[in-house]
């Protein structure tokens, strides 16, 4: 039996904007197209719980938004800072991981290996939960099954902030109930054939005649079968790889004060140092990125012998600090090391 998790953030895009902006919380936000005055094209890209009080929900036009919550704050995409994020995220997930797919910005399924226990895996899972949430400030869900598909529908039920368990025996029961729209890959217009065809629930599919579902939908009315009863073989396939470490800094008044800003690097080294060495790695390229008042950027690497030192980075990201007797204001600060290899094996959690 083999145990496998997916681990889905909440309304990821919104989650990011409330980190910054604190104040977006609790009132209905949507980050996606313009909606001007009701006549924008495009859609909801995500919205937060109290949005989708009203109905609200990602894949909407937000025109159709708009008309319901015109008052709601809504906020363009910025896809660099939610990937800055979700590398943050990653990273820790990863550091837990036997094995790791990364399927899209804020999902990823783990692999348990060597282990039969859902409750050590439930234990891990909140684990992993707890150092997400503790260090990038973000919630997630976590679903815990016996195949990708079940861990999927588990994390779904999860939602929001949630985690939960659905061992192999009791899979059955767990879908059974469901509307069949609930069931992953069946979209819409699938779902309202199926329920012209009298099958309302997923246990209604489940025990569909294999051979009449095929009649009507080729070969994915077999992969619906196979779904409704919880089946899908397919594997965690490891497509997740570290190319950087960093963290960054923003201060709460842009300075140019060398003292602060070596403080800031000191500590930023250290962060940087935590995760390589919680991950195993060694680094040979040391980058210092600076973002001024102005908004523009600066990035500058040297490159070193491979170390896995603390030392190594605060003196190489000094030196390229204090190379330079720079007076314009610092809004952010950033440390990164790359050039990584994995020289110790990850330690197997699960
Ligand atoms: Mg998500």
């Amino acid at each position: 039996m083999r145990i496998v998790m997916l681990i889905d953030m909440d309304y990821f895009y919104v989650a990011c904007e409330e980190l910054r902006n604190p104040e977006l919380k609790d009132k209905p936000t949507i980050v996606g197209a313009h909606p001007k005055e009701g006549k924008g094209r495009g859609v909801v890209m995500t919205c937060n719980y109290a949005a989708r009080k009203y109905g609200i929900h990602s894949g909407m036009p937000i025109s159709s938004a708009y008309r319901i919550k015109p008052d709601a704050n809504y906020l363009p995409t910025d896809f660099m800072y939610y990937e800055e994020k979700s590398r943050e995220v990653m990273l820790i997930i990863k550091s837990y991981a036997y094995k790791m797919e990364q399927v899209s910005v804020d999902e990823a399924y783990v692999e348990v290996a060597e282990i039969e226990d859902y409750k050590a895996a439930e234990e891990t899972a909140r684990k992993v939960k707890s150092e997400i949430k503790e260090k990038t400030g973000l919630p997630c869900s976590i679903g815990i099954s016996t195949n990708k598909l079940l861990a999927k529908m588990a994390c779904s039920s999860a939602k929001p902030d949630g985690i939960k368990v659905v061992k192999a025996e009791n899979a059955a029961a767990f879908l059974r109930e469901m509307p069949v729209g609930d069931l992953y890959g069946i979209g819409r217009k699938t779902s309202e054939k199926l329920e012209k065809l009298g099958y309302m629930k997923i246990g209604d599919l489940a025990k569909a005649n294999i051979m009449h579902l095929m009649e009507i939908f080729g070969s994915f009315g077999l992969e619906m079968h196979n779904y409704a009863n919880g089946i899908d073989d397919s594997e965690v396939s490891e497509n997740y790889e570290v190319k950087s470490i960093s963290r960054e800094f923003t201060f709460e008044k842009d300075t140019n004060d060398r003292e602060e800003v070596s403080n800031a690097l000191l500590r930023l080294s250290k962060e940087v140092m935590d995760d390589v060495e919680k991950q195993g790695f060694s680094f040979k390229t040391v980058t210092l990125k600076r973002r001024y008042s102005d908004f523009s950027e600066q990035l500058k690497s040297r490159s070193i012998k491979p170390s896995n030192r603390l030392e190594d980075i605060t003196e190489t990201i000094l030196s390229i600090y204090n190379a330079e007797d720079e007076k314009r204001k610092i809004r952010k600060l950033g440390v990164r090391v790359s050039g990584l290899t994995q020289y110790k094996m990850q330690k197997r959690l699960f």
